[in-house]
């Protein structure tokens, strides 16, 4: 499956009647500075479309972008930006939660990206039990792989595997764009 189009449609802080749009969503979700943008940037091939780096200033809201007219990909805002005051960062929190397991929202699958060099952050572990909890489909990626050595990337996984319990981690570079085609599979199956 290959995405020939994508465009930004709204992004929304609260309830909408895009949440209860039938195409399903597939949520991004990850700590800041992990390459969601990047992540969702070099799966549409578009360089642009989710503008990159940390915007502590900036409204953090909810983006849809409609895939190739037939699913949303959804990103949520970072969280834990080292920098972020408190107050934003719980603000984030609950945001992210609400869409997740409070919102009209039916039919998603959420692609959490976790740093390959550094592993799942403790938030990451949180938001792993609560999807499980909800029985809500997961797909696991791990980014920057560029960053590492075969032999180091080998045994991060397995410490990965370990800590979330998912044997299924999908290896990736926004950089290179290894790990794409498995990573599109994943999205568009089922
Ligand atoms: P976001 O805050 O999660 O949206 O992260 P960004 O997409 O803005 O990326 C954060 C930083 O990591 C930027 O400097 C990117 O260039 C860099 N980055 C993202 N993905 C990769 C990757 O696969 N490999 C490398 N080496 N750097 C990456």
């Amino acid at each position: 499956m290959e995405i020939k189009t994508s465009k930004f449609i709204k992004g929304i802080i609260g309830t909408d009647k895009i949440l209860e749009d039938e195409k399903p969503q597939i949520v991004f979700v990850g700590r800041s500075n992990v390459g969601k943008s990047s992540v969702i940037n070099s799966l549409t091939k578009r360089n642009n479309l989710v503008k990159s780096g940390p915007r502590p200033g900036k409204t953090q809201q909810i983006n849809f972008f409609l895939i190739n007219e037939k699913i949303y990909f959804v990103d949520l805002p970072g969280y834990g930006f080292v920098k972020m005051p408190l107050k934003r960062k719980e603000k984030i929190r609950k945001m992210i939660l609400w869409y997740l397991f409070y919102s009209e929202v039916k039919f998603k699958k959420v692609v959490l990206i976790i740093d390959a060099l550094v592993g799942p952050s403790e938030f990451d572990k949180e938001m792993l039990g609560l999807l499980n909890k909800n029985e809500c489909p997961i797909i696991l990626v791990a980014n920057k792989i560029d960053k590492l050595k075969k032999n180091k990337l080998i045994s991060q996984l397995k410490v990965f595997r370990e800590e979330t319990g998912h044997n299924e981690i999908i290896p990736y570079s926004a950089k290179t764009k290894k790990g794409r085609d498995e990573l599109l599979a994943k999205i568009f199956k089922g």
